[in-house]
């Protein structure tokens, strides 16, 4: 049995963190597949997720539809998650966002390749995906299930996607994964967006970024990040 209240705490944990750090703002979320019911995940009532507590945490299956529902408003962008929970075993935990950083990269065809080194983690660019390809004229929020099922194909086996004209959806083995792997989007974009102005981007070559990872990805660099990121966000796990 799995310890399903600490995992609420790293969930809300998560929340604050990607608010601190400017990931998020009234808007975003971030989601944990639950370990008891792999066809159920956990995500907080709509609520901005600077002020998420465990309370406002509810569970959803993969239809996103809530498990218990007490009329509570919910985030009508949930088939995000519930989609790529879907598509991919592999993924814990997923993050959307509308990180200002990200935007010119989803309102251009300049490609999110990984130009530092802790972008490694993203692959060799992120794909984007365009909802008015299939869906035509929306308001380019992802509000029905098949809406998230496309967004999770051009995801494919990516750790992210870009969405047009909207921001960004991230994937993680875990809770801290997630967060951090969105943090290293928004600081890949901000080194390219101030590179930019200085002259062209060299960016990281394949090799750089199929690298096996070192020891700064090992259990202890991941624990010592998630640390530094909990105590700036003034939260304690
Ligand atoms: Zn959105």
């Amino acid at each position: 049995m799995n310890d399903i209240k600490a995992l609420i705490r790293e969930l809300v944990a998560g929340n604050r963190i990607l608010a601190n750090e400017g990931v998020v703002d009234a808007w975003g979320h971030i989601s944990v597949r639950n370990p008891d019911n792999p066809n159920h995940y956990f995500l907080s009532r709509s609520r901005s997720p600077e002020l998420v507590e465990p309370d406002d945490i509810m569970e959803f299956d993969l239809e996103n539809k809530p498990i218990k529902d007490d009329g509570r408003p919910i985030y009508i962008e949930r088939p995000i998650h519930g989609a790529i929970y879907a598509a991919r075993p592999d993924v814990t935990s997923v993050v959307h966002n509308h990180c200002p950083e990200i935007l010119p990269f989803a309102i251009t065809n300049v490609p999110m390749r990984p130009a530092v080194h802790n972008a490694r983690r993203l692959g060799e660019k992120l794909d984007i995906w365009d909802i008015a390809k299939k869906f035509g004229d929306t308001d380019l929020l992802v509000t029905t299930n098949d809406q998230g099922h496309d967004l999770a194909k051009t995801l494919a086996h990516g750790k992210a996607v870009i969405m047009r004209g909207h921001g960004c959806a991230v994937t993680g083995k875990h809770i801290p994964d997630a967060v951090q792997c969105s943090l290293s989007i928004k600081n890949n974009a901000n080194a390219i967006l101030s590179g930019l102005k200085l002259g062209p981007i060299q960016y990281l070559s394949p090799g750089e970024i199929n690298r096996p990872q070192g020891g700064q990805d090992s259990l202890r660099g991941h624990d010592r990040s998630w640390e530094y990121l909990c105590r700036r966000a003034g939260v304690s796990l």
